[in-house]
């Protein structure tokens, strides 16, 4: 399981303080975005975790958590709607198959009512996490008051939700709400600087102000930026130096020579064992690429890669370094024609 984001140690306190006198049931709202859904599963973690940190966090080594990081924890039942869980398996739908479902039915919360009569498997906590808690349709909430008005000894339901008004009242007063903190935008900046993400504030700003939000839309503009990088280098006789130069400014120099590293080993690779490792999609242009290219050449141009990423580090003129091992790329690669 992740650690706990920065921004969350006040709320782990809360918890802590908690663990003594647990609640039946606890809610945690808050806007989408800033890992309610990580701290409830760090949340659900130590609860089952056998021997917990001193700071109340799970082991990660016991028994329970390494089921329960295996998702096969038999104490533990997460619900969220399907379209949540078969993203996440990172399924594909065929077409004509039906759409996988956006809401918690009320058979998923029926389940509930046989596991909570079961007594826990390892003798501990048994937790339930309903995620996003507004997703269970009406029959669903329904069936899930009934399991909050008859409580059973030693098992914690867990909501997570950021449109609480959307529960049915009668379940939020059967809950203990613990309200989620917004990070500041300092703290939101530093926890995406630790990510690699170079320009956090933009990104923050594109995505109003949530961090997790915010590293997604990054990760996403950094794949797309790649893409246009590669599309004018794979035609090296035809992309334009000094535009492409101007373009990279923005982008953290290290990152394009790592970019150029990369695609400097699938070029010898493929020049000597037909295969390539990073752009794989691309194997049959690189191989194409490789065969115009001298194997002399190709080596010289790795070694000054390789200083260039010294030089990234403190660079004095990202643009005129850019410049400069872009004209030795278009070099290496046209001389051979
Ligand atoms: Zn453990």
């Amino acid at each position: 399981m992740n650690k706990l984001y920065p921004w969350q140690n006040e709320s782990w306190q809360r918890w802590i303080g908690l663990r003594s006198r647990l609640p039946h049931a606890i809610l945690l709202k808050g806007s989408q975005g800033i890992g309610k859904f990580d701290f409830a599963m760090n949340l659900a973690q130590s609860l089952l975790c056998e021997q917990t940190l001193a700071d109340g966090l799970a082991c990660q080594d016991c028994p329970s958590c390494h089921w329960f990081n295996q998702e096969t924890h038999p104490d533990f039942r997460l619900l969220q709607p399907d379209s949540l869980s078969e993203t996440e398996s990172g399924e594909e739908h065929e077409t004509g198959k039906k759409k996988p479902s956006r809401q918690i039915s009320v058979d998923q919360v029926r389940a509930l009512a046989d596991f909570s009569n079961l007594s826990a498997y390892r003798g501990g906590y048994r937790v339930v996490l309903i995620h996003p808690a507004e997703s269970m349709n009406t029959n669903a909430a329904n069936a899930l008051l009934k399991t909050l008005e008859e409580p059973s000894a030693r098992m914690l339901i867990i909501l997570v939700s950021h449109k609480p008004q959307q529960l049915l009242p009668t379940i939020l007063s059967r809950c203990l709400t613990l309200a989620m903190p917004m990070p500041t935008l300092e703290a939101s900046s530093a926890w995406l600087k630790q990510q690699g993400i170079s320009n956090p504030a933009v990104m923050l700003a594109q995505a109003g102000f949530v961090p997790l939000q915010a590293a997604i839309l990054a990760e996403a503009a950094g794949a797309d930026e790649y893409n246009r990088f590669v599309l004018e280098i794979r035609q090296p006789a035809k992309f334009d130096v000094f535009a492409l130069a101007e373009q990279l400014q923005k982008t953290e120099p290290a990152k394009v020579i790592h970019w150029l590293q990369q695609w400097c080993y699938d070029l010898s690779s493929a020049k000597f064992t037909g295969r390539v490792r990073y752009n794989s999609e691309l194997t049959d242009l690189i191989i194409n690429m490789s065969d115009k290219v001298s194997a002399f050449d190709l080596m010289r141009f790795q070694k000054e890669l390789l200083v260039a990423r010294r030089e990234a580090l403190h660079p004095l003129n990202p643009k005129l370094q850019f410049e400069s091992i872009l004209l030795s790329y278009r070099q290496m690669m046209v001389s051979g024609t």
